[in-house]
């Protein structure tokens, strides 16, 4: 599948199908926390990409009736940076009854149109990691002039705006915003939003920068309770395991492509048992197809690019 990738155990969202609207690391941010590695294309100019085959992709797959619990705009890059966004949604309705939830990082929530695009998905995860200028072109690293305000406000409009759910979700970084001034700045814009629920995250996978470390769970918690309430830390996985068998090399491949997995997480996505998983890794990484490191004492498994997974565009 080109633009189709899981269905993934997501965290906020249950047994996720991914849909990938954007070329590989395609976007305005080049967060110091993001998964995928640096960006290497930003931009806020929107551009059309692939609608037709998208929507066959999706046509195809939903027509086997997958098991799932909410269709996620997402991907390697930012999904708003697709001028095809609401047709996209909007196909996805026609086809499935299964919710729709867009993550992103509301850096084009400024722009009228992507609010209304937005308008018939059924949540929408933005980010917001800081309420102090500083710390926001720290974390994020938007393009040149663009400040905070600008996110901001398009946070606010959009929150005035969508009739549907709104989950923000603040990433967490030990010494970067943990800090009582950064906390109590971040605690005022989100009462100013005012979202539906708050979602706090950590860097709990390998990220950009070696310096964005992550918090531990208990100053989490406490994080969460001080910043809004009902405020939750995003839990592991929770859907069950999928059945899907058999389970081949390529969907291995495709899955590590998107994000560094654990042997524990392909486990329970994939449905299989752990030992299983551990020596069909174990023989991906002895071809040269994939790689294995540790980060903060997990090891995780990653696609290289010789395996054909690595990126697209
Ligand atoms: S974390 Fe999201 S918003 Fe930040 S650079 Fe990565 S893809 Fe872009």
């Amino acid at each position: 599948m080109a633009y189709l990738f899981g269905p993934i155990p997501s965290r906020r969202l249950g047994r996720s199908l991914g849909v990938d609207l954007i070329p590989r690391k395609t976007c305005p941010f080049d967060c110091v926390y993001c998964e995928v590695g640096p960006t290497t294309s930003k931009t806020l100019a929107r551009r059309e990409y692939h609608p037709e085959a998208i929507i066959r992709e999706l046509e195809a797959y939903l027509a086997t009736g997958p098991d799932l619990d909410v269709i996620t705009l997402a991907g390697s890059g930012e999904p708003t940076l697709n001028t095809a966004l609401g047709s996209i949604i909007q196909a996805i309705k026609r086809l499935a009854d299964t919710p729709v939830a867009v993550l992103t990082n509301g850096a084009l929530l400024f722009d009228p149109e992507v609010r209304r695009e937005l308008g018939a998905a059924d949540v929408v995860l933005p980010s917001l990691d800081a309420a102090r200028e500083e710390t926001f072109q720290l974390i994020n690293r938007p393009p040149a002039g663009y400040t905070l305000s600008r996110l901001l406000a398009g946070l606010e409009a959009f929150r005035r705006e969508y009739p549907g759910q709104v989950w923000l979700e603040v990433m967490i970084l030990q010494g970067v915003n943990d800090q009582e001034a950064e906390l109590a700045a971040l605690r005022r814009a989100i009462e100013r939003l005012s979202p539906d629920t708050v979602q706090l995250n950590t860097a709990v996978r390998p990220v950009v920068e070696d310096w964005a470390a992550p918090v531990s769970a208990r100053e989490m918690e406490a994080i969460a309770a001080y910043l809004w309430d009902g405020a939750g830390v995003i839990a592991s996985f929770q859907a069950a395991p999928a059945k899907d068998s058999p389970v081949t090399d390529a969907r291995f491949l495709e899955m590590l492509a998107r994000r560094p997995m654990t042997a524990a997480d392909l486990a329970q996505v994939l449905g299989l048992p752990l030992n299983s998983v551990k020596k069909r890794l174990r023989s991906l990484c002895e071809s040269g197809l994939i790689s294995h490191n540790f980060y903060q004492d997990q090891g995780f498994f990653r696609s290289l690019p010789g395996s054909g997974f690595q990126s697209k565009s």
